[in-house]
């Protein structure tokens, strides 16, 4: 058997089963010695009725005694009730919604039953075992608990696993040797065989140490060698020390925080040193990035460089291009505009004035990468909002020039444990002050019996002069979906507030008719403003002070803090209403860290303690390929030894091009497959 084979391979694997197979991506045979049980059933003690504990989870071997029907109409939803007995005692066992399962059960044989006890006033339960019939010759083994998809049971993937385990002899190993020794890793046979079947507990800590090292391993060096990549070691450009930085900031209408001005000076080093800058600036929803990114164009431009700033949205790019021309207004720089929506005749102007050099400034959307433009001395590139770039736009944007200096800006604040791998060498500043005199948001969380006071209390807001904003999941109503459609609010909502002025926005929009309503809504015309999560990234009306977002179990942690960062930007006291009537447990843990803090540096740490499987702050947002094993908080010290080895394996072998590394880098290679969206 060539491991490699689809999983048809196996003997009753057949089309409808290996579609579902698919979906859990297994695919080829040796994909399930890779896909990892989610939990074991200890099966090696058999346990007699009368030892039973509430609570407790036990395999009992009983007779059949009585079986009793429940009633109800439809017969696959009936409740079974059964009575086994041992030579101990008697236990009741109960499947509701027990299916067929009468017509497989024989009285006065034996079975093999495995569950969680309930014992109530000496009455001893069984809810949903598992049952099988007893096999005298049975063996009692940790039996694999795997996850699985709508058409496969778990007896089934047992049986496959037990096929495909039969091949296990001709999996070779892929970790180098010197690795395997120097982190006293078991081999990779030994670790598949024991992670599917441990005999004890250490077995199973051998084989799971090894294969969390391994994926750490994979997701670790495939990082850094990207990173490699993407830094140049070329000598970069020297900033002109005569061009200050100073001479633009000091003639600001406020002062810079402390923050701020820490995170110049380090900017300002970079650009002036030989080496090329390659730093994150991290800073809160308004903590003042903007004027950072203004600051470094100036000393780029007063070089005698161009500089170009890419924003992920349109709407972004332009409240950016309309801000920065107004801060150099009183310079000679030339301020230009590219995105996608712009006529072609002026995007020709635009795109020539790039290249002659006639523009010093270029702020745009992904435009400003595309293969047509051309620059004539780019020095520095700025990105902001960067999570909402991938590692491969950003890499094009550079190439634009000759090795320039390279900045990205983010509010979405990451874990410490998480900006240790994803960034690595990269240089971080943080923004860590706001400026003076914002006023915490205060935020609320209310049920839909809510709504009606929510809406009293935008009211009172948008008679007081302020402006609001009102949050839906969705664009339309769905008949699939049960939450509110921003436009749904917006038909009900115009009439309710109809003394106001109120818009509706939403990203499928024509961009002039997008443009139109944020300038309208900026410059306060629009009161109220109905909108999907477009409004998101960047967005800055100062006077708006309400930001009430319904369905706010549909948001993860990061977006809901987005949105709230809309307001609280200006003087007045601002306030976020999240109305969700429940949701997932974590949905409403996340309601109660929204509603204890604002800071977000402490919201990730928070919901990475919080995340529920699959939602993970940071890594799905980065496009950092998910993890079976491996946990970024709890496997930490493994993360730092993981490191050293990564380190060393590229030291060796930057490209991890020699023939015992080709495995390796098989398996790193898939592990990234599917992160073009990877963004570090
Ligand atoms: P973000 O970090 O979210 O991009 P912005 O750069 O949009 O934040 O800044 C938010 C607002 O704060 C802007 O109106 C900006 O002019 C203002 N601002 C920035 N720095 C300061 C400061 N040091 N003092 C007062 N206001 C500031
Ligand atoms: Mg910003």
């Amino acid at each position: 058997m060539n491991l490699q084979n689809k999983v048809t391979a196996i003997k009753g694997i057949g089309p409808r089963k290996s579609v579902a197979l698919n979906k859990l991506n297994i695919e080829s045979i040796e994909d399930f010695f890779f896909f990892y049980p989610r939990d074991y059933e200890d099966r090696r003690e058999l346990r007699n009725i009368i030892s039973l504990r509430d609570g407790m989870t036990a395999l009992v071997k009983g007779k059949l005694i009585l079986m009793i029907k429940g009633r109800g109409r439809i017969p696959r939803k009936q409740t079974l009730k059964l009575f086994v007995q041992d030579e101990t005692g008697g236990m009741e066992v109960v499947f509701f919604h027990a299916g067929f399962l009468e017509k497989t059960l024989q009285k006065n044989e034996e079975y093999l039953f495995y569950g969680k006890v309930s014992v109530t006033m000496g009455k001893i339960q069984m809810l949903h075992p598992d049952v099988s019939k007893y096999e005298p010759d049975q063996e009692q083994a940790i039996m694999p608990v795997y996850p699985l998809t709508g058409g496969i049971s778990q007896g089934e993937m047992r049986k496959w696993q037990r096929t495909a385990m039969t091949y296990l002899s001709e999996l070779e190993e892929y970790l180098p040797e010197n690795t395997l020794e120097r982190n006293r890793l078991c081999g990779i046979r030994y670790a598949v065989e024991h992670i599917h079947y441990p005999d004890d507990r250490k077995q199973l800590m051998e084989a799971k140490y090894r294969l969390i090292f391994e994926e750490l391993l994979f997701l670790q060096t495939g990082l850094l060698a990207i990173k490699n990549k993407m830094i140049s070691k070329e000598a970069g450009i020297r900033f002109s020390a005569s061009a200050r930085m100073e001479a633009f900031t000091g003639l600001l209408p406020y002062g810079l925080t402390g923050a701020q001005k820490r995170v110049l000076s380090e900017i300002n080093q970079d650009m002036e040193s030989a080496k090329t800058m390659n730093r994150l600036v991290q800073g809160d929803v308004g903590s003042g990035k903007t004027i950072i990114a203004a600051a470094a164009m100036y000393k780029a431009v007063k070089s005698g460089f161009q500089t170009v700033m890419m924003a992920p949205t349109e709407l972004l790019a332009r409240q950016h291009f309309e801000g920065l021309k107004s801060e150099f207004l009183n310079y000679d720089f030339k301020v230009g505009f590219l995105s996608g929506s712009i006529p072609p005749k002026e995007k020709k102007d635009i795109l020539k004035q790039i290249e002659t050099g006639e523009l010093d400034i270029i702020i745009g959307t992904h435009a400003v990468i595309q293969p047509g433009v051309k620059f004539s001395s780019l020095g520095l590139v700025i990105t902001d909002e960067q999570h909402r770039f991938g590692v491969n736009q950003r890499a094009l944007l550079s190439k634009k020039g000759e090795n320039p200096d390279v900045l990205v800006m983010t509010a979405t604040p990451i874990p410490r444990t998480l900006a240790v791998i994803l960034y690595g060498d990269l240089d971080i500043s943080i923004i860590d002050e706001m400026p003076p005199g914002r006023q915490q948001i205060l935020t609320r969380a209310v049920k839909s019996d809510g709504r009606e006071a929510s809406y009293e209390f935008v009211k009172r807001e948008v008679m007081k002069g302020r402006q609001a904003y009102i949050v839906a999941p969705l664009i339309e109503d769905s008949e699939n979906l049960d939450a509110k459609s921003a436009l749904g609010l917006y038909d009900e909502l115009k009439n309710r507030f109809h003394d106001f002025s109120v818009a509706f926005l939403h990203g499928a929009m024509k961009q002039t008719d997008k443009d139109l309503i944020m300038k309208r809504f900026h410059e306060g015309e629009i009161q109220i403003l109905i909108s999907t999560v477009v409004i998101e990234v960047g967005i800055n009306v100062p006077n708006a002070t309400v930001m009430l977002i319904e369905n706010a179990e549909r948001f993860g942690l990061a977006q809901l803090h987005q949105l709230r960062g809309r307001v609280g930007r200006g003087e007045e006291q601002s306030y976020c209403i999240l109305i969700s009537d429940g949701g997932s447990q974590v949905a409403g843990a996340r309601a109660e860290i929204m509603k204890s803090t604002n800071d977000g540096f402490l919201i990730a740490e928070k919901d990475l303690e919080l995340r529920g499987p699959g939602e993970f702050f940071g890594m799905r947002q980065h496009g950092v390929p998910e993890l079976k094993l491996a946990d970024l908080v709890r496997h930490i010290k493994i993360l730092n030894t993981v490191r050293e080895e990564a380190e060393r394996l590229l030291l060796e072998d930057p490209m991890l091009a020699g023939m015992n590394h080709a495995k390796l880098k098989g398996k790193i290679d898939k592990m990234f497959k599917n992160t073009e969206n990877l963004n570090i």
